[in-house]
């Protein structure tokens, strides 16, 4: 790479690691979420700072464990917050991988603009990713669809109470092995409707921030009260686009090989899993089209049956189909509420190649060693 800067992530021994009996416990039916690695990386940016990477310094890989924060730092009181959300495969000989890592550092890099804060060398995103998931590659979970879920984060932590842009960040990354997201296979999925809005015109919505998301917990509490597994969201100013759900972009299948998935107008977080079946789907022969996408249309295409799949994708459950939706003027089903073809295909697909047994024509996949 050209120009690249000095990726010098400074080694810090663990004292003492989870042992090899716990480790294996702890990994054998790790769930979603609640199991961590022994390591992370840590690495802090001062405005002030002047050195081979500008204000970021003091790249370590250490011992994961807590922080300390003074209570005045700004994250607590302004949510400067920005998150990513990837994983490390196993492919089928045996070497992990990632998934478009590049996607991820870039993304990272628009969320920290949209929240004033400073952007992260792409490289050095991609190397902490690297380095950490390396050190702790025997947390990689046996079981059937297991991987490493990888969450590289970066909060502000200068104290002081003023509003505006903190001149002290940190940027860390943490691991959790994963299960398969849905045990059997994957279910359909029902959808609530809500009244409530994510995302306003200007606003946010297209970043990967922890305030999208405290912001979206009262409306998915709602969805599930009302027995449903997921939360739906309109666009803000006519409460008449879909846009996504709490976390998953959708796409819609017709019966005429069209599909849409609605266009990234700002209040649509640009997924790299939404992004790669777009491409898929192309390649397919599939007439793939960013197009706005009612919600009334969604019930009577749904009704005369022009629409036959509906399905949701990120990288925590890849593709989920949707099979029922259900909000303030009743619910409808899609197609037999059931996974429809389409959505195992592109699932399959996807799965495969970032498993290996589908060849990677487009270089998305980055093997590590
Ligand atoms: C992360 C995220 C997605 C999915 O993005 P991927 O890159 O595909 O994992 C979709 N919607 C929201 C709100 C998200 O935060």
């Amino acid at each position: 790479m050209a120009n690249a800067p000095a990726l010098s992530i400074e080694r810090i021994a663990h004292p003492a690691p989870v042992s090899d009996a716990d480790r294996k416990a702890a990994i054998a039916d790790p769930g979603f979420g609640t199991v961590f690695t022994d390591h992370m990386i840590s690495i802090d940016y001062d405005e002030g700072h002047d050195g081979p990477l500008g204000g970021w310094h003091s790249a370590t890989l250490g011992p994961r464990g807590p922080i300390s924060l003074d209570p005045a730092a700004s994250v607590l009181h302004y949510a400067q917050e920005i998150f990513e959300g990837m994983k490390a495969y196993k492919l089928s000989d045996g070497t992990m991988a990632l998934f478009r890592p590049g996607e991820n550092a870039a993304r990272f890099n628009r969320s920290a603009a949209r929240l004033a804060m400073p952007a992260l060398p792409e490289d050095l995103f991609v190397e902490s990713v690297k380095q950490v998931v390396l050190a702790d590659k025997e947390w990689f979970p046996g079981v059937e669809g297991g991987s490493i879920y990888i969450r590289p984060f970066m909060f502000a932590n200068e104290h002081f109470l003023g509003v505006r842009p903190a001149k002290k960040y940190k940027f860390l990354v943490i691991l959790s092995p994963a299960g398969n997201y849905f045990k059997s296979g994957a279910p359909a999925v029902s959808v609530w409707v809500s009244e409530y809005t994510r995302a306003a015109p200007g606003g946010t919505g297209d970043a990967k921030c922890g305030g999208n998301y405290a912001a979206s917990l009262v409306p998915t509490g709602e969805a599930f009260a009302k027995g449903h597994d997921q939360v739906v969201f309109l666009d803000a100013a006519e409460h008449k686009w879909v846009e996504e759900l709490g976390g998953m972009n959708l796409f819609f299948v017709f019966d005429d090989g069209t599909m849409i998935t609605p266009p990234l107008r700002g209040t649509i977080l640009p997924g790299i899993t939404r992004e790669s079946i777009i491409t898929l789907g192309r390649e397919q022969g599939l007439d793939v089209r960013e197009e706005m996408y009612s919600i009334d249309q969604w019930r009577d295409d749904a009704a005369s049956g022009k629409l036959v799949e509906t399905f949701a994708c990120g990288t925590a459950a890849v593709v989920t189909a949707v099979g029922k939706v259900a909000g303030r003027d009743g619910e409808f089903t899609i197609g037999t509420g059931g996974p429809g073809q389409m959505t195992s295909s592109i699932r399959e697909k996807l799965v495969g190649i970032q498993r290996g047994t589908i060849e990677d024509t487009h270089g998305w996949v980055t093997r590590l060693g």
